[in-house]
């Protein structure tokens, strides 16, 4: 065989693989159809979101599908998550969507991660938790405070009618928001601010999720509560705190349950911590 033979047989070959690629993605078979590949593919800038998945972005094979399958089944149910609206949100909603490109790779592990301005994105069994303890329904309106990446807002969006969300960062909820808007989640507002003061114009809220660390209850939140409304809190010291359920009763009255130990990054603002 001469060495021509050997240059067109390897030109052949290059071509029929190009020709199958182009046949498979014409088939549809190589990118995932669902909307977060297809949007992640329009926007420019957020590219945190799953592309270059290649052939294991079709429906059924998706590995981010199959990473979800196993946070769900090992880190959640295993310890007990049962409501089964949280676990269907938390199997659906792309949480590597939302942490920064170099953690993608990690977006599925039991821990929480740096999303910048040194803050986190909680471990993903806390944000089922504290989504859990909130009982949320469909006609619901949630207020949550510390929007981070804008994951646990999601998570309670898929369940709930309105999510409202402040975040003190405003790099942070800039990204977040530009998420949301990319997976075409409508019914989260999100404002850049105090937290602790709560959303006075648009309360009372069915329930509040206080995603950061405070030195004790604010009493705003509370006031925001409808009754039989829910509040989920992680109160204590600065290193480590206790998860608090504070419900309001139909006569106004507050009560309170401890739910163990938990460690977030504080809460500051005017009803939190005064200093970073
Ligand atoms: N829920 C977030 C997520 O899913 O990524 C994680 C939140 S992170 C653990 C806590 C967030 O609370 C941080 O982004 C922090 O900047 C924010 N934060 C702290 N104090 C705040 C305040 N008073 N008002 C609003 N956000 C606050």
């Amino acid at each position: 065989m001469s060495l021509f033979h050997i240059i067109f047989g390897i030109l052949i070959l290059g071509i029929s693989l190009l020709l199958l690629k182009r046949l498979i993605s014409s088939l549809g078979l190589w990118q995932e159809k669902s909307r977060f590949s297809r949007i992640a593919r329009n926007k420019e800038g957020i590219n945190h979101i799953g592309t270059n998945r290649g052939v294991f972005d079709f429906k059924n094979s998706d590995k981010w599908l199959i990473e979800r399958r196993l946070m769900v089944e090992n880190q959640l149910k295993l310890r007990g998550i049962k409501n089964e609206t949280v676990l269907k949100s938390m199997l659906t909603v792309p949480r590597h969507c939302f942490v920064p490109a170099n953690m993608q790779k990690y977006a599925y592990l039991d821990g929480p991660l740096p999303i910048g301005e040194g803050q986190t994105i909680s471990q993903p069994y806390i944000v089922a938790l504290m989504a859990e303890l909130l009982e949320p329904s469909p006609g619901n309106k949630v207020l949550e405070i510390g929007t981070g990446s804008g994951y646990a807002a999601a998570v309670l969006a898929q369940i709930v009618s309105k999510v409202y969300t402040i975040e003190r960062h405003a790099s942070l909820a800039a990204k977040a928001q530009e998420v949301f808007k990319a997976l075409d989640y409508r019914n989260i507002i999100t404002r850049v601010g105090d937290g602790t003061k709560g959303w006075p114009e648009e309360a009372p809220f069915d329930g509040i999720l206080v995603s950061a660390g405070a030195p004790g209850v604010p009493e705003s939140l509370c006031n925001q509560l409808k009754p039989g409304g829910r509040l989920v809190i992680p109160a204590g010291d600065r290193q480590c705190q206790e998860l608090l359920l504070v419900r309001r009763n139909e006569d106004g009255s507050f009560s309170e349950e401890k739910l163990g130990e938990v460690v977030f990054v504080p809460l500051i603002g005017e009803e939190g911590w005064h200093q970073e």
